[in-house]
Protein backbone atom coordinates (compact mmCIF):
# COMPACT_ATOMS: atom_id res chain seq x y z
CA UNK A 1 0.00 0.00 0.00
CA UNK A 2 1.64 3.65 -0.95
CA UNK A 3 -0.13 6.47 1.66
CA UNK A 4 0.34 10.14 1.12
CA UNK A 5 1.00 11.84 4.40
CA UNK A 6 0.58 15.78 3.79
CA UNK A 7 1.82 17.46 6.59
CA UNK A 8 -0.28 20.56 7.38
CA UNK A 9 0.41 21.03 11.15
CA UNK A 10 2.48 24.25 10.68
CA UNK A 11 1.86 28.01 11.92
CA UNK A 12 2.44 29.83 8.61
CA UNK A 13 4.72 32.56 10.76
CA UNK A 14 7.14 33.33 8.12
CA UNK A 15 4.06 34.18 5.74
CA UNK A 16 2.83 37.21 8.11
CA UNK A 17 -0.39 36.34 7.40
CA UNK A 18 -3.11 35.43 10.16
CA UNK A 19 -3.95 32.56 8.62
CA UNK A 20 -1.61 29.47 8.27
CA UNK A 21 -0.35 29.25 4.38
CA UNK A 22 -2.24 26.01 3.68
CA UNK A 23 -5.38 27.89 3.77
CA UNK A 24 -4.50 30.79 1.66
CA UNK A 25 -6.30 30.72 -1.59
CA UNK A 26 -4.81 30.53 -4.96
CA UNK A 27 -7.26 30.54 -7.92
CA UNK A 28 -10.35 29.82 -5.63
CA UNK A 29 -8.83 26.94 -3.98
CA UNK A 30 -6.81 26.76 -1.06
CA UNK A 31 -2.98 25.65 -0.96
CA UNK A 32 -4.19 22.13 0.98
CA UNK A 33 -6.28 21.50 -2.07
CA UNK A 34 -4.13 21.79 -4.84
CA UNK A 35 -1.41 19.90 -2.78
CA UNK A 36 -4.33 17.34 -2.40
CA UNK A 37 -5.35 17.34 -5.99
CA UNK A 38 -1.83 16.66 -7.16
CA UNK A 39 -1.76 13.05 -4.99
CA UNK A 40 -5.29 12.08 -5.33
CA UNK A 41 -5.05 12.11 -9.09
CA UNK A 42 -1.58 9.83 -9.01
CA UNK A 43 -3.22 6.40 -9.73
CA UNK A 44 -0.36 4.37 -7.49
CA UNK A 45 -1.40 6.44 -4.65
CA UNK A 46 -3.59 4.18 -2.32
CA UNK A 47 -4.90 6.45 0.42
CA UNK A 48 -4.32 9.91 1.84
CA UNK A 49 -3.66 11.39 5.22
CA UNK A 50 -3.63 14.93 5.96
CA UNK A 51 -2.33 15.66 9.70
CA UNK A 52 -3.48 19.23 10.78
CA UNK A 53 -2.95 21.07 13.62
CA UNK A 54 -5.64 20.39 16.72
CA UNK A 55 -7.95 23.52 15.88
CA UNK A 56 -7.91 23.29 12.20
CA UNK A 57 -9.30 19.46 12.00
CA UNK A 58 -12.74 20.13 11.21
CA UNK A 59 -12.10 22.85 8.60
CA UNK A 60 -9.13 19.98 6.94
CA UNK A 61 -12.11 17.62 7.04
CA UNK A 62 -14.38 19.95 5.31
CA UNK A 63 -11.72 20.54 2.71
CA UNK A 64 -10.67 16.78 2.17
CA UNK A 65 -14.61 15.71 1.58
CA UNK A 66 -14.55 16.12 -2.22
CA UNK A 67 -11.76 13.70 -2.45
CA UNK A 68 -12.43 10.08 -1.72
CA UNK A 69 -8.94 8.72 -1.21
CA UNK A 70 -8.62 11.31 1.94
CA UNK A 71 -8.81 8.56 4.73
CA UNK A 72 -7.70 10.14 7.89
CA UNK A 73 -7.26 13.40 9.51
CA UNK A 74 -4.58 13.05 11.99
CA UNK A 75 -3.82 15.71 15.19
CA UNK A 76 -0.07 17.05 14.75
CA UNK A 77 2.71 18.14 17.06
CA UNK A 78 4.74 21.18 17.97
CA UNK A 79 7.64 20.34 15.49
CA UNK A 80 7.23 19.23 12.27
CA UNK A 81 8.60 15.80 13.34
CA UNK A 82 5.87 15.34 15.81
CA UNK A 83 3.73 15.38 12.80
CA UNK A 84 5.44 12.98 10.70
CA UNK A 85 5.58 10.95 13.78
CA UNK A 86 1.61 10.95 14.40
CA UNK A 87 1.41 9.74 10.88
CA UNK A 88 3.73 7.09 10.99
CA UNK A 89 2.46 5.48 14.11
CA UNK A 90 -1.12 5.73 12.89
CA UNK A 91 -0.55 2.83 10.08
CA UNK A 92 0.64 -0.62 11.53
CA UNK A 93 2.36 -2.27 8.37
CA UNK A 94 5.91 -1.60 8.61
CA UNK A 95 6.23 -2.46 4.69
CA UNK A 96 3.60 0.14 3.54
CA UNK A 97 5.45 2.51 1.28
CA UNK A 98 4.68 6.27 3.22
CA UNK A 99 5.21 9.14 1.27
CA UNK A 100 5.73 12.34 3.70
CA UNK A 101 4.96 15.50 1.54
CA UNK A 102 5.12 19.49 3.08
CA UNK A 103 1.37 20.25 2.18
CA UNK A 104 2.77 24.06 1.54
CA UNK A 105 4.24 22.14 -1.56
CA UNK A 106 1.63 22.28 -4.07
CA UNK A 107 3.09 22.10 -7.64
CA UNK A 108 4.59 19.10 -6.94
CA UNK A 109 4.73 16.79 -10.45
CA UNK A 110 2.94 13.43 -11.18
CA UNK A 111 6.57 12.35 -12.68
CA UNK A 112 8.07 13.50 -8.75
CA UNK A 113 5.24 11.00 -7.00
CA UNK A 114 5.68 8.51 -9.03
CA UNK A 115 9.61 8.17 -9.22
CA UNK A 116 9.55 8.47 -5.40
CA UNK A 117 7.16 5.37 -5.40
CA UNK A 118 9.39 3.36 -7.99
CA UNK A 119 12.25 4.51 -6.22
CA UNK A 120 11.13 2.20 -2.93
CA UNK A 121 11.29 -0.81 -5.00
CA UNK A 122 15.20 -0.30 -4.51
CA UNK A 123 15.59 1.52 -1.28
CA UNK A 124 13.88 1.67 1.69
CA UNK A 125 14.12 5.84 2.16
CA UNK A 126 14.02 8.12 -0.88
CA UNK A 127 14.45 11.67 -0.50
CA UNK A 128 13.87 14.51 -3.82
CA UNK A 129 16.47 17.02 -4.64
CA UNK A 130 17.76 19.68 -7.05
CA UNK A 131 21.18 20.63 -7.47
CA UNK A 132 21.97 23.71 -5.89
CA UNK A 133 21.91 27.08 -8.27
CA UNK A 134 23.38 29.01 -5.43
CA UNK A 135 26.84 28.67 -3.76
CA UNK A 136 25.85 27.68 0.13
CA UNK A 137 27.99 28.53 2.60
CA UNK A 138 28.33 27.26 6.03
CA UNK A 139 29.33 30.15 9.37
CA UNK A 140 30.54 29.80 12.84
CA UNK A 141 28.58 31.02 15.95
CA UNK A 142 29.95 34.50 15.16
CA UNK A 143 28.73 34.23 11.74
CA UNK A 144 31.89 33.95 10.16
CA UNK A 145 32.17 31.65 6.73
CA UNK A 146 33.62 28.57 8.16
CA UNK A 147 33.40 25.94 5.50
CA UNK A 148 32.48 26.30 1.73
CA UNK A 149 31.22 23.05 -0.10
CA UNK A 150 31.62 22.35 -3.41
CA UNK A 151 28.63 23.64 -5.25
CA UNK A 152 28.37 20.19 -7.93
CA UNK A 153 28.10 18.22 -5.14
CA UNK A 154 25.24 20.30 -3.31
CA UNK A 155 21.50 19.80 -3.16
CA UNK A 156 18.15 21.77 -2.35
CA UNK A 157 16.21 19.08 -0.84
CA UNK A 158 11.83 18.96 -1.22
CA UNK A 159 9.74 16.77 -0.64
CA UNK A 160 7.70 13.95 -1.14
CA UNK A 161 10.18 11.85 1.18
CA UNK A 162 9.04 8.16 0.71
CA UNK A 163 9.47 4.97 3.66
CA UNK A 164 9.17 1.92 4.11
CA UNK A 165 6.69 2.99 7.29
CA UNK A 166 8.88 0.44 9.65
CA UNK A 167 12.36 2.13 8.41
CA UNK A 168 11.49 5.55 9.08
CA UNK A 169 9.90 4.11 12.68
CA UNK A 170 12.75 2.59 13.02
CA UNK A 171 14.95 6.08 12.82
CA UNK A 172 12.71 7.63 14.84
CA UNK A 173 12.93 5.57 17.51
CA UNK A 174 16.46 6.02 17.68
CA UNK A 175 16.38 9.41 17.09
CA UNK A 176 14.08 10.02 20.30
CA UNK A 177 16.72 8.31 22.75
CA UNK A 178 18.98 11.38 21.46
CA UNK A 179 18.47 14.21 24.55
CA UNK A 180 19.94 16.65 21.44
CA UNK A 181 17.68 15.65 18.41
CA UNK A 182 16.49 18.07 16.23
CA UNK A 183 15.93 17.66 12.73
CA UNK A 184 13.92 20.15 9.95
CA UNK A 185 13.19 16.76 7.34
CA UNK A 186 12.42 13.17 7.60
CA UNK A 187 15.62 11.66 5.39
CA UNK A 188 17.38 13.45 7.95
CA UNK A 189 16.58 11.01 10.40
CA UNK A 190 17.72 7.85 8.54
CA UNK A 191 20.66 9.38 7.44
CA UNK A 192 21.78 10.66 11.32
CA UNK A 193 20.25 7.11 13.03
CA UNK A 194 20.39 4.42 10.56
CA UNK A 195 23.49 5.75 8.92
CA UNK A 196 24.07 1.45 6.96
CA UNK A 197 20.44 2.65 5.16
CA UNK A 198 21.54 3.83 2.07
CA UNK A 199 19.04 6.78 1.03
CA UNK A 200 18.00 6.95 -3.06
CA UNK A 201 17.73 10.28 -4.68
CA UNK A 202 14.70 11.60 -7.18
CA UNK A 203 15.37 14.34 -9.28
CA UNK A 204 13.30 16.90 -8.43
CA UNK A 205 11.56 19.75 -10.14
CA UNK A 206 12.72 23.51 -9.75
CA UNK A 207 8.91 24.48 -9.80
CA UNK A 208 8.31 22.10 -6.41
CA UNK A 209 8.73 25.29 -4.35
CA UNK A 210 7.86 25.64 -0.17
CA UNK A 211 5.63 28.27 -0.38
CA UNK A 212 7.07 30.03 2.76
CA UNK A 213 6.85 34.17 1.43
CA UNK A 214 4.44 36.49 0.63
CA UNK A 215 5.90 36.30 -3.09
CA UNK A 216 5.56 33.00 -3.28
CA UNK A 217 1.97 32.94 -3.79
CA UNK A 218 2.57 35.17 -6.99
CA UNK A 219 4.52 32.61 -8.26
CA UNK A 220 2.19 30.04 -7.38
CA UNK A 221 -0.49 31.97 -9.39
CA UNK A 222 1.67 32.18 -12.72
CA UNK A 223 2.53 28.65 -12.52
CA UNK A 224 -0.59 26.81 -11.68
O1 LIG B 1 7.98 24.86 8.90
P1 LIG B 1 8.24 24.18 7.60
O2 LIG B 1 8.31 25.17 6.48
O3 LIG B 1 9.39 23.24 7.60
O4 LIG B 1 6.94 23.32 7.31
C1 LIG B 1 6.86 22.41 6.26
C2 LIG B 1 5.53 21.69 6.32
O5 LIG B 1 5.41 21.00 7.56
C3 LIG B 1 4.32 22.64 6.23
O6 LIG B 1 3.39 22.09 5.31
C4 LIG B 1 3.77 22.67 7.64
O7 LIG B 1 2.37 22.84 7.70
C5 LIG B 1 4.17 21.30 8.17
N1 LIG B 1 4.34 21.30 9.64
C6 LIG B 1 3.61 20.41 10.40
N2 LIG B 1 3.70 20.42 11.77
C7 LIG B 1 4.51 21.32 12.39
C8 LIG B 1 5.29 22.21 11.62
C9 LIG B 1 5.19 22.18 10.24
O8 LIG B 1 2.84 19.59 9.84
N3 LIG B 1 4.58 21.30 13.72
Amino acid sequence: MVVAVLLAGGSGSRMGSDRPKQFLKVKGKTILEWTIEAFHRNPLVDEIAIVSRADSMEEVAALARPYPKVRRILQGGKERYDSSLAAIHAYEDDECRILLHDAVRPLVSQRIITDCIHALDRFQAVDVAVPSTDTIVEVDENGVICRIPQRASLRNVQTPQGFLRGTIRRAYEVALSDPNFQTTDDCGVVFRYLPEIPIGVVEGDMRNIKITYPQDLLLMEEKQ
